[in-house]
């Protein structure tokens, strides 16, 4: 016989997910209940009023797509791109080259704006693409690039845009609840994030949020969107306002009392502080890193609090060491993708796993592990 599966206890420091506070957990272990039932329903209008409060923003059409921050990035692209529609896309790390795959694969005209793995989006770059491209229609970028820690402005790029009537699709899927995302100040027109990094819920559910100007933009669509899961005129019938919900599909109720839970918790904290504690710990865990030796890979004003990326010393093999911090103190740490890997670690700290006890357990760690 199979036996149940009983996880090992880690310490989650890697690019997410992140810990997962045992409320969050205790709160997914409750009865499940009928994804139309009212109480079910007075639940998702909860979530979507909150996902508004962590997004800062008013827009009605926000709540959680009922899968990984993969698919909301699909969900934004499916319904915006249709075949023929020029999108100025920004690639500085794995998630970019993602927006870019999602661009091709709707028939969209990718305009690509690249910068070097590590460094922010330059909005001079961004500019000149669509003054050489006055009809493109939509501009994408990554806000908190996860796989070299680095952090565009979203403010400037989301006002290029807005300039040359262009929409602008937001990645913030490691950003939202760890630094400042502000839809509605910056005028962004979709955005999409995930449950598993700053807001420290599990994995498998992605807050979006969609302006008027995207709805309206999607009502206008002369092609159907392809993906039938992900075709927000479906969708929106579920997660609609309260009266007239009808089936689209079975939701996760049980992630979803998880998500509630974590943004309760958020709600608790206040987001403006949850983000002071991501920069403090930040500068605890940077003045621990330095004190080893270490180097950061980003440039200290583009840096994500959430997000450390570091070299591998010279000489050090870097899966030996990760491998040695999950067997001897139960830690994980990420390691490079793409182009960085074997030469970069990436130390999380997302939401709950943004403590005092885990810098010093990793920092500890590291230090007897690279003697
Ligand atoms: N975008 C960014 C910036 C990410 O960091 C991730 C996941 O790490 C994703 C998108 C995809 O999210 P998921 O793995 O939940 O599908």
């Amino acid at each position: 016989m199979t036996a149940s599966f009983l996880p090992p206890k880690r310490i989650l420091m890697g690019p997410g997910p992140s810990d997962v506070p045992q409320r969050v957990l205790d709160a997914m272990a409750r009865p499940t209940i009928g994804h139309l039932d009212p109480a079910f329903v007075d639940l998702m209008e909860q979530i979507k009023a909150m996902l508004r409060m962590a997004f800062r923003t008013e827009n009605a059409l926000t709540f959680p797509v009922s899968a990984p921050g993969s698919a909301g990035m699909e969900m934004c692209f499916v319904n915006l791109v249709e075949p023929g529609d020029k999108v100025i896309v920004c690639r500085n790390g794995v998630f970019g080259g993602r927006m870019l795959e999602n661009v091709k694969r709707t028939g969209g005209v990718p305009v690509v704006v690249d910068d070097a793995w590590g460094a922010a989006v330059d909005p001079q770059k961004v500019r000149d693409a669509f003054k050489s491209n006055p009809d493109a229609k939509v501009l994408a970028f990554v806000h908190a690039e996860t796989s070299t820690g680095a952090q565009s402005d979203a403010a400037a790029l989301a006002k290029i845009a807005q300039e040359a009537g262009a929409l602008t699709i937001l990645d913030c899927v490691t950003s939202l609840g760890g630094t400042p995302v502000l839809l509605d100040q910056w005028r962004i027109d979709a955005a999409y994030s995930g449950s598993q990094k700053c807001l420290s819920c599990t994995p498998g559910l992605s807050p979006v949020s969609f302006s008027e100007r995207a709805i309206e933009k999607i009502k206008a669509r002369k092609t159907p969107v392809q993906s039938w899961f992900l075709d927000l005129n479906l969708v929106l019938g579920y997660w609609q306002s309260a009266g007239k919900r009808t089936y689209h599909h079975t939701a996760p109720i049980n992630p979803m009392y998880g998500l509630h839970e974590s943004l309760v918790m958020l709600e608790e904290e206040g987001l403006e502080n949850s983000w002071a504690r991501h920069r403090a710990m930040h500068e605890k865990l940077k003045a621990g890193l330095e004190g080893l030796g270490l180097r950061y890979v980003v440039e200290e004003s583009a840096r994500l609090p959430q997000l450390n990326s570091i070299y591998v010393p010279e000489g050090v093999d870097e899966a030996a060491i990760r491998s040695r911090l999950l067997s001897e103190f139960n830690l994980e740490i990420g390691a490079g993708l793409g182009d960085m890997a074997g030469k970069i670690w990436r130390i999380g700290l997302m939401g709950y796993s943004a403590k005092q006890a885990n810098i010093d357990l990793c920092l500890q760690a590291l230090s007897a592990c690279l003697e």
